[in-house]
């Protein structure tokens, strides 16, 4: 396929693809499916050969947040049954962190949910991150806060904060119909804060809340634009509870040509597989390892992932292999440099109940009630 063709040589030039182009990736037939695949995985392996980055979130504080997020399980007025806990202790949180370091991770994220850090709450994660790297050598934390104010980045990083991630999530057009307690521009100028205080920029979407491939390609070229070194691709996690719990909008083979098409647009940067992976591309993962060079190992924020174990089967059996911590995650000319997710009731189906295609997957949305925050070993 020329479209195809030309992607790929554009990818591996780093150059720009047209919006024309991004939009027919979306567009192509289930026929067309793995060849849209393997064109894409020529550009991420040429990038990021065939390794795999790890990464493990620590929820420093879960629910009770002010904002208004529709996708988000932690939203003001949610009744999804989540895990809530004010912040964790330093060591609470180094500990949950090295489970998933012990597991194969090279990157921690700290995560807590609210609109944005006090100072205080700057204090507290910057003790956490001395915990962390106390503990443990070389490993990268990334830390997502919400909304910075000035010189809060710049704390972070003095503290030892790698990176910094904060998604826009949706088209700068539709953010509004998502969320009303703070904008699109707010979003931007976090990412920017950050990466003008020497954080590496961590900035993704999340996909499936009833957008349009044209607020797809939006985001995605934004993205680019605002030249994050890390993008993490969420697939709604529809949770009962919460206003966006009936968007089942997303398939596998959907959800294929997202990330095919984050690659051909930012062909060069950690692409990352983030919540909603199990829900959404079910037994098509290991395929997905060929479009994307990140993914999270375990459990997400407020919902359970499959198990750590079955990431490291999967991530070996498909022929890819764990990034080690020596080595480096970007490719020569970017090195040197969520993360919320949606949450709900634990569904389960009946034990001889067969999925239907196309039919909603509530039986997969499992609310996190193991690792940080309760007394249960976590995920890893
Ligand atoms: S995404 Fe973040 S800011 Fe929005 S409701 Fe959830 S925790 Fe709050």
């Amino acid at each position: 396929m020329d479209l195809l063709n030309t992607l790929v040589d554009k990818g591996l030039r780093r150059e720009l693809p047209t919006r024309e182009e991004a939009l027919a990736v979306l567009a192509t037939s289930d026929d067309d499916l793995l060849d849209v695949v393997a064109a894409a995985g020529k550009v991420r392996r040429h990038w990021f050969g065939r390794r795999v980055k790890l990464n493990y979130l620590v929820n420093l504080k879960s629910g009770l947040c002010p904002e208004d997020c529709s996708y988000c399980s932690q939203r003001l007025g949610s009744e999804a049954g989540i895990l809530k806990y004010t912040w964790l202790k330093p060591d609470e949180a180094s500990k949950a962190a090295a489970a998933g370091l012990a597991g194969g991770a090279k990157r921690v994220c700290l995560v807590a949910s609210g609109r944005g850090p006090t100072d205080r709450d700057v204090d507290r994660v910057s003790q956490t991150i001395k915990a962390i790297k106390d503990e443990n050598e070389g490993v990268e934390v990334c830390a997502c806060l919400g909304l910075l104010s000035d010189g809060q980045a710049e704390r972070l990083r003095a503290a030892g904060a790698d990176a910094y991630n904060h998604n826009l999530n949706t088209s700068e057009s539709t953010y509004g119909d998502i969320t009303t307690t703070h904008t699109y521009a707010d979003r931007v100028d976090t990412v920017q804060k950050a990466h003008a205080a020497g954080l590496s920029p961590c900035s993704g979407l999340i996909a499936g809340m009833g957008e349009s491939d044209e607020d797809l390609v939006d985001v995605v070229f934004s993205l680019r634009e605002l030249d994050p070194d890390s993008v993490p691709v969420n697939f709604l996690i529809p949770f009962e509870g919460t206003p966006l719990a009936k968007e089942w909008n997303l398939t596998p083979q959907r959800c294929l040509r997202i990330l095919a098409m984050v690659r051909f647009v930012c062909p060069d940067v950690e692409v990352r597989i983030a919540g909603g992976r199990e829900v959404h591309l079910r037994t098509m993962q290991p395929l997905a390892l060929h479009l994307a060079n990140s993914i999270f190992l375990g459990d997400y924020l407020t919902s359970e992932g499959q198990a750590g174990k079955a990431d490291l089967e999967m991530i070996a059996d498909a022929g890819f292999e764990v990034e080690g911590a020596d080595q480096v995650t970007l490719p020569e000319h970017r090195a040197g440099g969520g993360c919320h997710e949606g949450a709900g009731a634990c569904g389960s189906a009946p034990a001889d109940a067969q999925p239907v295609a196309g039919e909603p997957r509530t039986d997969l949305v499992a609310v996190r009630r193991r690792g940080a925050g309760t007394d249960l070993a976590p995920n890893a």
